[in-house]
Protein backbone atom coordinates (compact mmCIF):
# COMPACT_ATOMS: atom_id res chain seq x y z
CA UNK A 1 0.00 0.00 0.00
CA UNK A 2 2.15 2.58 -1.14
CA UNK A 3 -0.07 5.22 -2.06
CA UNK A 4 -0.15 8.29 1.11
CA UNK A 5 -1.28 10.95 -0.91
CA UNK A 6 -4.64 9.32 -2.38
CA UNK A 7 -6.71 9.21 0.48
CA UNK A 8 -6.97 12.72 2.47
CA UNK A 9 -9.53 14.79 0.25
CA UNK A 10 -12.46 16.14 1.81
CA UNK A 11 -15.73 14.59 0.52
CA UNK A 12 -19.02 16.67 0.34
CA UNK A 13 -21.79 14.17 1.92
CA UNK A 14 -24.28 13.75 -0.51
CA UNK A 15 -27.17 14.06 2.58
CA UNK A 16 -26.07 17.10 3.03
CA UNK A 17 -25.42 16.10 6.60
CA UNK A 18 -24.65 19.16 9.04
CA UNK A 19 -21.98 17.30 11.36
CA UNK A 20 -19.35 14.80 9.65
CA UNK A 21 -20.56 11.36 9.47
CA UNK A 22 -18.67 8.84 11.32
CA UNK A 23 -17.22 6.68 7.97
CA UNK A 24 -16.99 3.90 11.01
CA UNK A 25 -15.19 1.25 8.40
CA UNK A 26 -11.76 0.18 7.54
CA UNK A 27 -11.68 -0.47 3.52
CA UNK A 28 -13.61 1.29 1.22
CA UNK A 29 -15.03 -0.31 -2.31
CA UNK A 30 -13.93 0.60 -5.67
CA UNK A 31 -16.34 0.81 -8.45
CA UNK A 32 -13.80 -1.21 -11.03
CA UNK A 33 -9.99 -2.24 -11.06
CA UNK A 34 -9.17 1.11 -13.02
CA UNK A 35 -10.59 3.20 -10.34
CA UNK A 36 -8.51 1.29 -7.76
CA UNK A 37 -5.38 1.53 -9.92
CA UNK A 38 -5.82 5.69 -10.22
CA UNK A 39 -6.48 5.72 -6.76
CA UNK A 40 -3.44 3.99 -6.07
CA UNK A 41 -1.41 5.69 -8.38
CA UNK A 42 -2.66 9.29 -6.72
CA UNK A 43 -4.41 9.90 -10.37
CA UNK A 44 -7.65 10.65 -8.22
CA UNK A 45 -8.71 11.82 -4.66
CA UNK A 46 -10.79 9.14 -2.29
CA UNK A 47 -10.13 6.36 0.12
CA UNK A 48 -8.95 3.09 -0.07
CA UNK A 49 -8.22 1.93 3.93
CA UNK A 50 -8.44 3.72 6.71
CA UNK A 51 -5.07 3.46 8.15
CA UNK A 52 -4.11 5.51 4.59
CA UNK A 53 -6.98 8.23 5.18
CA UNK A 54 -10.49 8.20 5.93
CA UNK A 55 -13.19 10.85 5.26
CA UNK A 56 -14.34 11.46 9.10
CA UNK A 57 -10.87 11.65 9.92
CA UNK A 58 -9.81 14.36 7.03
CA UNK A 59 -12.85 16.30 8.32
CA UNK A 60 -10.71 16.64 11.65
CA UNK A 61 -7.97 17.20 10.09
CA UNK A 62 -8.88 20.12 8.09
CA UNK A 63 -10.71 21.49 10.93
CA UNK A 64 -7.29 20.94 12.82
CA UNK A 65 -5.29 22.81 10.52
CA UNK A 66 -8.29 25.86 10.62
CA UNK A 67 -7.28 25.98 14.43
CA UNK A 68 -3.67 26.50 13.99
CA UNK A 69 -4.03 29.16 10.69
CA UNK A 70 -1.32 31.68 10.21
CA UNK A 71 -2.80 35.06 10.14
CA UNK A 72 -0.57 37.44 8.57
CA UNK A 73 0.11 41.30 10.21
CA UNK A 74 -2.06 43.92 8.57
CA UNK A 75 -1.55 45.54 5.55
CA UNK A 76 -0.78 42.19 4.16
CA UNK A 77 -4.34 40.63 3.15
CA UNK A 78 -6.34 39.57 6.67
CA UNK A 79 -7.03 36.25 4.85
CA UNK A 80 -5.31 33.82 7.30
CA UNK A 81 -2.82 31.35 5.85
CA UNK A 82 -4.04 28.07 6.70
CA UNK A 83 -1.60 25.04 6.69
CA UNK A 84 -1.93 21.27 6.60
CA UNK A 85 -2.74 18.96 9.61
CA UNK A 86 -2.77 15.18 10.07
CA UNK A 87 -4.60 13.68 12.66
CA UNK A 88 -2.61 10.33 15.05
CA UNK A 89 -3.88 7.98 17.33
CA UNK A 90 -1.75 9.94 20.45
CA UNK A 91 0.07 12.66 20.96
CA UNK A 92 2.97 10.21 21.07
CA UNK A 93 2.43 8.99 18.24
CA UNK A 94 2.15 12.46 16.68
CA UNK A 95 5.55 13.20 18.68
CA UNK A 96 7.24 10.27 17.65
CA UNK A 97 6.41 10.07 13.94
CA UNK A 98 7.62 13.67 13.68
CA UNK A 99 11.22 13.41 15.31
CA UNK A 100 11.32 10.58 13.29
CA UNK A 101 10.37 11.75 10.46
CA UNK A 102 13.09 14.62 10.67
CA UNK A 103 16.10 12.87 12.39
CA UNK A 104 17.95 9.90 11.41
CA UNK A 105 20.95 7.80 12.56
CA UNK A 106 23.97 10.41 12.90
CA UNK A 107 21.69 13.38 13.09
CA UNK A 108 21.03 15.97 16.03
CA UNK A 109 17.95 16.71 18.36
CA UNK A 110 18.00 19.64 20.28
CA UNK A 111 14.74 19.73 23.66
CA UNK A 112 14.00 22.20 26.11
CA UNK A 113 13.30 20.71 29.41
CA UNK A 114 11.06 19.91 30.86
CA UNK A 115 8.75 17.92 28.83
CA UNK A 116 5.72 15.59 29.43
CA UNK A 117 7.10 12.08 30.83
CA UNK A 118 6.49 10.00 27.73
CA UNK A 119 8.31 12.62 25.47
CA UNK A 120 11.26 12.75 27.38
CA UNK A 121 11.31 9.19 27.56
CA UNK A 122 11.27 9.05 23.56
CA UNK A 123 14.32 11.47 23.46
CA UNK A 124 16.23 10.26 26.15
CA UNK A 125 15.97 6.65 25.08
CA UNK A 126 14.44 5.75 21.88
CA UNK A 127 16.43 8.50 19.69
CA UNK A 128 19.84 7.52 21.05
CA UNK A 129 18.81 3.68 20.75
CA UNK A 130 18.48 4.51 17.06
CA UNK A 131 21.84 6.58 16.84
CA UNK A 132 19.91 10.03 17.29
CA UNK A 133 22.22 12.04 19.38
CA UNK A 134 19.91 14.37 22.16
CA UNK A 135 21.02 17.68 23.92
CA UNK A 136 18.83 18.79 26.24
CA UNK A 137 19.13 22.61 27.73
CA UNK A 138 16.83 23.77 30.62
CA UNK A 139 13.77 26.08 29.30
CA UNK A 140 15.11 29.63 29.63
CA UNK A 141 18.96 28.86 29.20
CA UNK A 142 19.21 31.02 25.75
CA UNK A 143 23.17 30.53 26.23
CA UNK A 144 22.66 26.82 26.61
CA UNK A 145 20.10 26.60 23.33
CA UNK A 146 22.47 28.13 20.87
CA UNK A 147 25.70 26.13 21.62
CA UNK A 148 23.63 22.89 21.67
CA UNK A 149 21.99 24.25 18.31
CA UNK A 150 24.84 24.91 16.55
CA UNK A 151 26.17 21.59 17.20
CA UNK A 152 26.96 19.52 13.90
CA UNK A 153 23.82 17.84 12.11
CA UNK A 154 21.38 19.38 14.26
CA UNK A 155 17.95 18.92 12.70
CA UNK A 156 15.42 19.69 15.11
CA UNK A 157 14.89 21.59 17.91
CA UNK A 158 11.95 20.56 19.97
CA UNK A 159 9.78 22.43 22.69
CA UNK A 160 7.08 22.38 24.60
CA UNK A 161 5.82 25.90 26.12
CA UNK A 162 4.08 25.98 28.86
CA UNK A 163 6.40 23.09 29.88
CA UNK A 164 4.85 19.84 31.56
CA UNK A 165 4.92 19.72 34.41
CA UNK A 166 6.82 23.13 35.56
CA UNK A 167 4.65 25.79 33.53
CA UNK A 168 8.18 27.03 32.29
CA UNK A 169 7.88 29.51 29.17
CA UNK A 170 10.06 29.08 26.24
CA UNK A 171 10.80 31.97 23.84
CA UNK A 172 9.79 31.13 20.70
CA UNK A 173 10.54 33.53 18.65
CA UNK A 174 13.84 33.26 19.87
CA UNK A 175 13.83 29.58 19.62
CA UNK A 176 12.84 30.30 16.16
CA UNK A 177 15.51 32.70 15.10
CA UNK A 178 17.93 29.81 16.35
CA UNK A 179 16.40 26.95 14.69
CA UNK A 180 16.98 29.09 11.47
CA UNK A 181 20.20 29.83 11.52
CA UNK A 182 21.44 26.57 11.67
CA UNK A 183 18.70 25.63 9.26
CA UNK A 184 16.69 23.38 11.76
CA UNK A 185 13.33 22.69 11.70
CA UNK A 186 11.55 24.30 15.61
CA UNK A 187 9.14 22.12 16.60
CA UNK A 188 6.64 23.41 19.57
CA UNK A 189 4.25 21.09 21.27
CA UNK A 190 1.32 23.52 21.60
CA UNK A 191 -0.89 21.38 24.12
CA UNK A 192 -0.91 23.01 27.04
CA UNK A 193 -1.41 26.67 25.33
CA UNK A 194 -4.02 25.57 22.57
CA UNK A 195 -4.59 27.11 19.33
CA UNK A 196 -6.43 30.01 21.11
CA UNK A 197 -4.08 31.25 23.25
CA UNK A 198 -0.78 30.78 21.02
CA UNK A 199 -0.45 30.37 17.48
CA UNK A 200 3.55 28.96 17.08
CA UNK A 201 3.24 29.15 13.60
CA UNK A 202 2.85 32.61 13.34
CA UNK A 203 6.14 33.01 15.78
CA UNK A 204 8.01 31.04 13.46
CA UNK A 205 8.15 27.52 14.06
CA UNK A 206 7.83 24.90 11.64
CA UNK A 207 5.83 22.27 12.79
CA UNK A 208 3.10 22.10 15.72
CA UNK A 209 1.94 18.97 17.81
CA UNK A 210 -0.59 18.24 20.00
CA UNK A 211 -1.67 15.91 22.32
CA UNK A 212 -5.72 16.03 21.37
CA UNK A 213 -6.50 14.19 23.89
CA UNK A 214 -6.33 17.66 26.38
CA UNK A 215 -8.13 20.48 25.25
CA UNK A 216 -8.68 19.86 21.80
CA UNK A 217 -11.27 16.91 22.63
CA UNK A 218 -11.69 18.57 25.73
CA UNK A 219 -13.88 15.91 27.84
CA UNK A 220 -11.12 13.06 28.77
CA UNK A 221 -13.34 10.76 25.83
CA UNK A 222 -10.01 10.00 23.55
CA UNK A 223 -6.41 9.80 22.85
CA UNK A 224 -5.36 11.44 19.77
CA UNK A 225 -2.44 13.57 18.74
CA UNK A 226 -1.75 16.15 15.53
CA UNK A 227 0.90 17.74 13.86
CA UNK A 228 0.33 20.87 12.09
CA UNK A 229 2.61 22.25 9.90
CA UNK A 230 2.95 24.86 6.53
CA UNK A 231 5.31 22.42 5.06
CA UNK A 232 2.65 20.33 3.17
CA UNK A 233 5.00 18.36 0.85
CA UNK A 234 6.93 17.42 3.82
CA UNK A 235 3.36 16.26 6.04
CA UNK A 236 1.91 14.59 2.64
CA UNK A 237 5.07 12.94 1.82
CA UNK A 238 7.09 12.14 5.04
CA UNK A 239 4.86 12.08 7.68
CA UNK A 240 2.29 10.59 5.88
CA UNK A 241 4.25 7.56 5.39
CA UNK A 242 5.54 7.05 9.02
CA UNK A 243 2.34 6.96 10.18
CA UNK A 244 0.90 4.85 7.87
CA UNK A 245 3.62 2.36 8.38
CA UNK A 246 4.06 3.27 12.25
CA UNK A 247 0.42 2.81 12.11
CA UNK A 248 -0.75 5.13 14.74
CA UNK A 249 -3.60 6.41 13.06
CA UNK A 250 -6.92 7.85 14.97
CA UNK A 251 -10.04 5.69 14.68
CA UNK A 252 -13.19 7.18 12.80
CA UNK A 253 -15.37 7.53 15.95
CA UNK A 254 -12.42 9.37 17.99
CA UNK A 255 -11.76 12.02 15.38
CA UNK A 256 -15.51 12.48 15.35
CA UNK A 257 -15.05 13.13 19.45
CA UNK A 258 -12.49 15.46 18.61
CA UNK A 259 -13.89 17.23 15.79
CA UNK A 260 -17.07 17.78 18.23
CA UNK A 261 -15.14 18.65 21.21
CA UNK A 262 -13.28 21.49 19.47
CA UNK A 263 -16.18 23.69 18.65
CA UNK A 264 -16.36 24.40 22.01
CA UNK A 265 -12.29 24.58 22.63
CA UNK A 266 -12.40 28.49 22.76
CA UNK A 267 -15.21 28.90 25.39
CA UNK A 268 -13.98 26.04 27.53
CA UNK A 269 -9.96 27.48 27.57
CA UNK A 270 -10.92 30.79 28.54
CA UNK A 271 -13.50 30.07 31.11
CA UNK A 272 -10.86 27.81 32.74
CA UNK A 273 -7.78 29.70 32.58
CA UNK A 274 -9.59 32.84 33.92
CA UNK A 275 -10.26 29.89 37.35
CA UNK A 276 -6.68 29.22 37.20
CA UNK A 277 -5.49 33.23 37.20
CA UNK A 278 -7.49 33.33 40.30
CA UNK A 279 -6.69 29.79 41.66
CA UNK A 280 -2.83 30.75 41.22
CA UNK A 281 -3.34 34.01 42.71
CA UNK A 282 -5.14 32.90 45.91
CA UNK A 283 -2.90 29.68 46.14
CA UNK A 284 0.19 32.24 46.42
CA UNK A 285 -1.74 33.65 49.63
CA UNK A 286 -1.61 30.27 51.28
CA UNK A 287 0.46 29.43 54.73
CA UNK A 288 0.92 25.98 53.00
CA UNK A 289 1.92 26.94 49.64
CA UNK A 290 5.61 27.49 49.26
CA UNK A 291 5.53 28.75 45.88
CA UNK A 292 3.34 28.92 42.72
CA UNK A 293 3.89 28.92 39.24
CA UNK A 294 1.15 30.50 36.64
CA UNK A 295 2.40 32.43 33.60
CA UNK A 296 -0.07 34.99 34.03
CA UNK A 297 0.97 36.11 37.62
CA UNK A 298 3.05 38.85 37.41
CA UNK A 299 5.87 37.78 39.12
CA UNK A 300 5.98 34.37 37.45
CA UNK A 301 9.50 34.08 35.84
CA UNK A 302 7.94 32.92 32.25
CA UNK A 303 5.21 35.88 32.61
CA UNK A 304 6.74 38.39 29.99
CA UNK A 305 7.98 36.14 27.40
CA UNK A 306 4.20 34.67 27.93
CA UNK A 307 2.72 37.93 27.60
CA UNK A 308 4.44 38.56 24.21
CA UNK A 309 3.65 35.36 22.72
CA UNK A 310 0.41 34.05 24.14
CA UNK A 311 -2.82 35.77 23.98
CA UNK A 312 -4.01 34.15 27.37
CA UNK A 313 -2.33 32.10 30.08
CA UNK A 314 -4.00 28.92 29.78
CA UNK A 315 -5.27 26.80 32.78
CA UNK A 316 -2.53 24.56 33.79
CA UNK A 317 -1.37 25.91 37.30
CA UNK A 318 1.77 23.96 39.45
CA UNK A 319 2.53 24.56 43.27
CA UNK A 320 5.07 23.69 46.10
CA UNK A 321 3.18 21.79 48.66
CA UNK A 322 5.24 22.95 52.37
CA UNK A 323 5.75 19.64 53.63
CA UNK A 324 7.26 17.89 50.76
CA UNK A 325 5.98 14.28 49.21
CA UNK A 326 4.20 13.37 51.92
CA UNK A 327 1.87 17.03 52.32
CA UNK A 328 1.74 16.36 48.54
CA UNK A 329 0.10 12.61 49.05
CA UNK A 330 -2.35 13.85 52.38
CA UNK A 331 -3.15 16.75 50.15
CA UNK A 332 -4.42 14.39 46.99
CA UNK A 333 -6.04 11.79 49.21
CA UNK A 334 -8.28 14.78 51.07
CA UNK A 335 -9.49 16.22 47.27
CA UNK A 336 -13.46 15.95 47.31
CA UNK A 337 -14.27 17.79 44.20
CA UNK A 338 -10.70 17.95 42.11
CA UNK A 339 -10.10 13.85 40.87
CA UNK A 340 -6.78 12.25 41.54
CA UNK A 341 -6.25 11.56 37.97
CA UNK A 342 -3.26 12.19 35.34
CA UNK A 343 -4.27 13.89 31.98
CA UNK A 344 -5.26 17.28 31.45
CA UNK A 345 -7.55 19.81 29.26
CA UNK A 346 -10.91 18.22 30.69
CA UNK A 347 -14.13 19.64 32.01
CA UNK A 348 -13.24 18.53 35.40
CA UNK A 349 -9.90 19.66 37.58
CA UNK A 350 -7.64 16.91 37.52
CA UNK A 351 -4.63 17.23 40.25
CA UNK A 352 -1.67 14.83 40.02
CA UNK A 353 1.83 14.58 41.45
CA UNK A 354 4.45 14.92 38.53
CA UNK A 355 7.30 12.95 40.82
CA UNK A 356 5.48 9.84 41.59
CA UNK A 357 2.74 9.85 38.64
CA UNK A 358 3.55 11.90 35.38
CA UNK A 359 7.53 12.15 35.47
CA UNK A 360 8.23 9.48 37.97
CA UNK A 361 10.64 6.96 35.54
CA UNK A 362 12.60 9.39 35.50
CA UNK A 363 15.69 9.50 38.27
CA UNK A 364 15.34 11.81 40.48
CA UNK A 365 18.22 13.79 39.80
CA UNK A 366 17.62 14.46 36.18
CA UNK A 367 14.07 15.10 37.13
CA UNK A 368 14.77 17.83 39.42
CA UNK A 369 17.56 19.34 36.92
CA UNK A 370 14.30 19.96 35.14
CA UNK A 371 12.37 21.43 37.78
CA UNK A 372 10.14 19.19 38.79
CA UNK A 373 10.79 19.12 42.43
CA UNK A 374 9.20 16.25 45.36
CA UNK A 375 6.62 19.02 46.21
CA UNK A 376 5.31 20.24 42.69
CA UNK A 377 1.60 19.40 42.68
CA UNK A 378 0.40 20.29 39.02
CA UNK A 379 -3.56 21.56 38.26
CA UNK A 380 -5.64 21.23 35.45
CA UNK A 381 -8.34 23.29 36.36
CA UNK A 382 -11.33 22.68 34.80
CA UNK A 383 -14.77 24.30 34.18
CA UNK A 384 -16.41 24.08 37.97
CA UNK A 385 -16.74 27.51 39.42
CA UNK A 386 -13.75 29.32 41.26
CA UNK A 387 -15.35 28.95 44.61
CA UNK A 388 -16.13 25.13 44.64
CA UNK A 389 -12.17 24.36 43.53
CA UNK A 390 -10.89 27.06 45.65
CA UNK A 391 -13.10 25.59 49.16
CA UNK A 392 -12.12 21.56 47.87
CA UNK A 393 -8.08 22.88 48.11
CA UNK A 394 -8.62 24.63 51.29
CA UNK A 395 -9.75 21.49 53.36
CA UNK A 396 -7.31 19.42 51.18
CA UNK A 397 -4.45 22.12 52.10
CA UNK A 398 -6.11 22.10 56.14
CA UNK A 399 -6.02 18.08 56.10
CA UNK A 400 -2.26 17.88 54.70
CA UNK A 401 -1.41 20.21 57.37
CA UNK A 402 -3.26 18.96 59.76
CA UNK A 403 -1.81 15.50 59.68
CA UNK A 404 1.58 16.93 59.23
CA UNK A 405 1.11 17.96 62.81
CA UNK A 406 -0.27 14.70 64.64
CA UNK A 407 2.90 12.66 63.09
CA UNK A 408 4.69 15.26 64.19
N1 LIG B 1 2.51 16.42 25.14
C1 LIG B 1 2.10 16.86 26.33
C2 LIG B 1 2.41 18.27 26.75
C3 LIG B 1 1.40 16.02 27.20
O1 LIG B 1 1.01 16.47 28.39
C4 LIG B 1 1.13 14.68 26.79
C5 LIG B 1 0.40 13.75 27.67
O2 LIG B 1 0.08 14.05 28.78
C6 LIG B 1 1.60 14.26 25.53
C7 LIG B 1 2.27 15.15 24.74
C8 LIG B 1 1.34 12.86 25.06
O3 LIG B 1 0.02 12.76 24.63
P1 LIG B 1 -0.82 11.38 24.58
O4 LIG B 1 -1.01 10.93 25.99
O5 LIG B 1 -2.07 11.79 23.88
O6 LIG B 1 0.00 10.41 23.80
Amino acid sequence: MDAPHVSRALVPDPYGSHEPPIYQTSTFTFDSAAQAAALFAGEKPGFVYTRLGNPTVAAWEARLAALEAVHPAPPVPLVPSVPSALAFSSGMGAISATLLALAGQGDHVVATEPLYGGTAELLGDLLPHLGIRVTTVRAGDADGLRRAVSLPRTVALFVETPANPTLDVVDLRLAAALAQEVGARLVVDNTFATPVFQRPLQLGADIVVHSSTKYLGGHGTVIGGAVVTTDTAWLNDRLLTLRKLLGAVPSPFDAWLLYQGSKTLELRVRRASETALRLAQWLAAQPAVSWVRYPGLPDDPGHEVASRQMSGYGAMVAFGIKGGMEAGARFLDALRVAKRAVSLGCTDTLVEHPATMTHAHLPKAEREAAGICDDLIRVSVGLEDLELIQSDFEQALGAARLAAAVDR
